[in-house]
C-alpha cells in the first residue's frame, strides 16, 4: 500500500529526510517513533501530497505519488490528479482541526458532500453510522468546543474515514489529549486496525505499538536508523540511538 524508496526532502539547504526506504502492506500497520524534528510529520505530508519529494520514489497503492513517469522521466503531477490520489488518504492530525463553526455531523459530511458529490441524505446516513462507530452516535449535533478532546479526535477519525479512504495517516493523534482521554481514541484506532485498515501512525504510545503495529520503525534525524517486530524492537533494540530514545520515552 505504500512504498518509499530512498526519499528525500529537503527544504531549503535543510535537509529532512535522507533516503526514507520502507514498505507497508495492505492491512498492515506501521508504527513511525523518533525524536521531535526527525521528520515523521514531514515523512506522512509526503504520503499526503502536502509536501513533495525531492528525490527517491514514493509510491501508494502502486501510484507514484506526487508526479508521473513517462520514458524514465518525472513530470509533477497535475493538482487535479494529485487531488484524486489524496482523495483516498485519510489523515488525522495532533490538533483535530475540526471547522469549529460546523457540528460534528456536519463535519463528517463536508467533504464526501463537496469532494465526491455525495448526496445529503446518503452522506448524512454514513456519518450517523460513522459516528456509532467511534461511541459518538449521541453527538452528531455537537460543536467542537462541546466536546472532550477525546470526543473530537474521535469525530476527526470519523471524519476521515467517510471518504473511505484505502490508508490512514495519523500524525501524534494522542499528544494533544490528557492522559485520561488517550485510551479512547486508541480503541477506535486499534477497532479500525482489526477491521483490516492499513495505518501509518506517528505515536508514542508504545503499549499501542506493541500490540497493534506489524512494524516499528524508529527515525532519527531523517533516517531509518532501525525496525522491526515491535515486541523485538522495544526488548532489543540494536542501535545505540535506538536504546538511548526508548529509554527516554520509556
Ligand atoms: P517530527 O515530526 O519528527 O518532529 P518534522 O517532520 O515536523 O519532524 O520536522 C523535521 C524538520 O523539518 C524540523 O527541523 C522542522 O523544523 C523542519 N521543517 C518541517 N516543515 C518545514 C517547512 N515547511 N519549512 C522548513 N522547515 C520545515
Ligand atoms: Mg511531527
Amino acid at each position: 500500500m505504500v512504498r518509499a524508496e530512498r526519499v528525500c526532502k529537503n527544504f531549503g539547504a535543510l535537509n529532512v529526510l535522507k533516503g526514507i526506504t520502507l514498505e507497508v502492506k495492505r492491512g498492515e500497520v506501521l508504527c513511525l517513533i523518533g525524536p521531535s524534528g526527525s521528520g515523521k510529520s514531514t515523512f506522512l505530508r509526503c504520503i499526503n501530497h502536502l509536501e513533495r519529494v525531492n528525490a527517491g520514489r514514493l509510491y501508494v497503492d502502486g501510484d507514484l505519488v506526487g508526479y508521473r513517469e513517462k520514458n524514465g522521466k518525472l513530470y509533477e503531477l497535475h493538482p487535479r490528479d494529485a487531488a484524486k490520489q489524496r482523495r483516498d488518504i485519510g489523515m488525522v492530525f495532533q490538533h483535530f482541526n475540526l471547522f469549529p463553526h460546523r457540528t460534528a455531523l456536519e463535519n463528517i459530511i463536508e467533504a464526501p458532500t463537496q469532494v465526491k458529490k455525495l448526496k445529503r441524505a446518503d452522506a448524512v446516513a454514513r456519518a450517523r453510522e460513522l459516528l456509532a462507530r467511534v461511541g459518538l452516535a449521541d453527538k452528531a449535533d455537537a460543536y467542537p468546543a462541546q466536546l472532550s478532546g477525546g470526543q473530537q479526535q474521535r469525530v476527526a477519525i470519523a471524519r476521515a474515514l467517510a471518504m473511505d479512504p484505502k490508508l490512514m495517516l495519523f500524525d501524534e493523534p494522542t499528544s494533544a489529549l490528557d492522559p485520561e482521554l488517550v485510551g479512547e481514541v486508541l480503541g477506535v484506532m486499534r477497532e479500525l486496525a482489526a477491521s483490516g485498515m492499513t495505518m501509518v501512525v506517528v505515536t508514542h504510545e508504545m503499549g499501542f505499538a506493541r500490540e497493534v503495529a506489524d512494524q516499528l520503525v524508529f527515525m532519527d534525524g531523517g533516517v531509518v536508523v532501525e525496525a522491526g517486530d515491535p515486541r523485538e524492537l522495544l526488548a532489543n533494540p540494536q542501535q545505540d540511538r535506538t536504546k538511548a530514545f526508548l529509554s527516554r520515552i520509556l
